[in-house]
C-alpha cells in the first residue's frame, strides 16, 4: 500500500523518531505548527479515526497510554493539545491513523 505512514514506520523514509513501542510509532512533524508538533500512529495501518472498531480499539488505547509518556519526555508540563483530522472536512491529509501532540507554548483557543 502507498501509504507514507506505513512507509516512515519500516523506515523506508528517514523521521525524527521520539518514542516507538510494540503498537506505536512517534515522530515530529515535519511542518510543525507548534514548538512541540508530534505525531502518534498506529503501527498497523489504520485509516482514520473512521475506521476505529471494536477489533482495533485496542491499538487507540495503546496511543493514549503512549501520548502522557510522550509529554513528559517532551516537557509539556504546561498542557497540550491532541488532535486527529479525520476526512476532507477536516483536512486530513495523510490517510493513516495519527494523532497530533501539539505544546511547547500556549496555544489558541480556536480549534475549528
Ligand atoms: P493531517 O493534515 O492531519 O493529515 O496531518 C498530516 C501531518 O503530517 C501534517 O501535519 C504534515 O506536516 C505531516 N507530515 C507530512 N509528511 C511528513 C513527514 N515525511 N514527516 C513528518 N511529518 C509529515
Ligand atoms: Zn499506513
Amino acid at each position: 500500500m502507498d501509504c507514507l505512514f506505513c512507509k516512515i514506520i519500516k523506515g523506508d523514509i528517514p523521521s525524527s523518531k521520539v518514542y516507538e513501542n510494540e503498537y506505536v510509532y512517534a515522530f515530529r512533524d515535519i511542518n510543525p505548527q507548534a514548538p512541540v508538533h508530534i505525531l502518534v500512529v498506529p503501527k498497523v495501518h489504520i485509516s482514520s479515526v473512521d475506521e476505529i472498531n471494536a477489533e482495533n480499539s485496542a491499538l487507540v488505547a495503546k496511543i493514549f497510554e503512549a501520548i502522557p509518556e510522550i509529554a513528559k519526555a517532551e516537557g509539556l508540563d504546561g498542557g497540550y493539545r491532541v488532535i486527529s483530522n479525520c476526512g476532507a472536512d477536516a483536512c486530513q491529509s495523510v490517510k493513516h491513523l495519527h494523532f497530533h501532540i501539539l505544546g511547547g507554548a500556549q496555544l489558541g483557543e480556536r480549534m475549528g
